[in-house]
């Protein structure tokens, strides 16, 4: 086996996340195509033909997890802020959205996928318009992802009618079956801008084909008083009485839960992705993160999208989320460095049924990890790595991006996408958003 090592990173201090969160000083990482072969101390052996990386005493852990994002919304980053998530969504984002296409998206999608590889996230859980594109962008990209068009009871910019949205969806998770970095969800938007048949259609299609149905729920204030006086429900009950409270849902935001509906995602295997930063700048409020873990709830960190971010970095996400409940609660011990990272490695994984190929640094797993540098004056000196990850450092310090056992980045240098030509391609696309914003949409 050991003629088959084709990746080996040593000289590492290694943050394994595995059940014990093993700290491995002085470690290497050998890898045999896309999977992790040895995990060890010392000096490993060299291989001929094998990419080997001194990774300069840096820090190895697994590449972070975004669980939810819009990617393609990088295009609107700084297009519309300081605005009520309702105002927002209507009178921005939705009319901009009509005038996309196909390559604007995955140009979006590029640039995401670029921006997410440079600050060290390896896996994103994505819902957005014409997200075949966004597939597409990930596997040029190398990166791991799960991907959903979203659904809603409006006609849409990409598939029209409804209907058409089903078959595009189903097309979708029936192209990507068997792809090794691309799986397909059903993603229905939320339960305010869905009818309960659009929902229950999702669901049985996602159960059809064994994949997760995702959804924003409880966000703000504002759905629940319009889920309360549409269905007489709040949106965890309404769920639940359509038959979707299930282990197959992953719940995004969660911001607005009661005691019981807590109880509710949690005897039922709700997964929960926590979105810190768009809650805090939409002012949607803070969602209960530390009730949910403390009943067991399955909780990842995603970003949202950029343009209610404003970025894709999961080191600032990890910054916020462990801030946000200490000042939230008055409580300095909630939330600490480790139980942040989780969230965003091994948590992360279990929320997007990845728990078995990725999130830790474990023998058999997917080789998707990273080096971050540590030789820096904001690093330096070192007595807490995990306080260090989730406190100090930032996307930026990301010296090394591994996916799937391949290096898609070497000394901050990007091997799978031409960044330039992103950028430019970027900047001529927000030309024609200040066209579609100027006339008034
Ligand atoms: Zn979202």
């Amino acid at each position: 086996l050991s003629s088959e090592v084709t990746l080996c990173i040593y000289n590492a201090t290694i943050l394994t996340m595995d059940p014990n969160s093993t700290i491995i000083d002085n470690g290497y990482v050998k890898v045999c195509g896309d999977t992790i072969a040895d995990v060890g101390t010392g000096c490993p052996t060299l291989h001929d033909g094998a990419v080997c990386l001194d990774a300069q005493k840096g820090l190895l852990l697994p590449g972070l997890i975004n669980c939810h994002t819009h990617v393609p919304m990088t295009l609107f980053r700084g297009l519309a802020d300081d605005l009520p998530l309702m105002d927002w969504l209507t009178h921005y984002i939705f009319p901009v959205e009509k005038k996309m296409d196909e390559d604007f998206v995955k140009v979006g999608a590029l640039l995401g996928c670029a921006e997410m590889i440079l600050s060290g996230t390896t896996t994103f859980c994505d819902m957005y318009l014409f997200e075949e594109q966004v597939a597409e962008a990930a596997r040029e990209s190398g990166m791991r992802c799960l991907v959903g068009e979203v659904l809603y009871d409006f006609p849409s910019p990409n598939y029209g009618q409804l209907d058409e949205g089903f078959r595009y969806t189903e097309k979708m998770i029936q192209k990507w079956q068997n792809d090794p970095l691309v799986s397909v969800a059903v993603e229905p938007h939320s339960v305010f801008t869905c009818s309960p048949e659009l929902l229950e259609k999702a669901a049985d299609l996602a159960s059809r084909y064994g994949v997760p149905l995702i959804t924003h729920l409880a966000e703000t204030k504002d759905e629940i008083h319009q889920v309360v006086e549409k269905y007489g429900k709040r949106p965890v009950k309404h769920l639940r009485a359509l038959g979707l409270l299930n282990e197959n849902l992953i719940a995004d935001h969660c911001v607005h839960l009661e005691t019981e509906e807590l109880d509710l995602l949690y005897a039922n295997g709700v997964r929960v992705v926590h979105n810190p930063e768009s809650n805090m700048k939409l002012a949607s409020g803070i969602a209960p993160v530390p009730e949910m873990l403390e009943r067991g709830i399955a909780v990842g960190i995603g970003t949202d999208g950029c343009a209610s971010n404003n970025d894709l970095d999961m080191f600032t996400e990890m910054d916020t989320t462990a801030k946000l409940h200490k000042v939230s609660r008055m409580n300095p011990t909630s939330m600490d460095a480790l139980t942040v990272l989780k969230a965003a490695t091994v948590q992360g994984a279990k929320v997007l049924g990845l728990e078995r190929i990725v999130g830790s640094i474990e023998k058999g797993k997917k080789a998707d990890f990273i080096v971050v540098d540590t030789h820096k004056p904001h690093l330096t000196p070192m007595y807490n790595p995990y306080s260090h990850i989730v406190y100090a450092a930032k996307g930026s310090d990301v010296r090394h991006t591994i996916i799937n056992g391949k290096l898609v980045m070497e000394d901050r240098n990007l091997l799978t996408l031409n960044l330039p030509e992103i950028l430019t391609r970027a900047k001529h696309k927000a030309q024609l958003v200040r066209g579609w914003v100027g006339k008034g949409s």
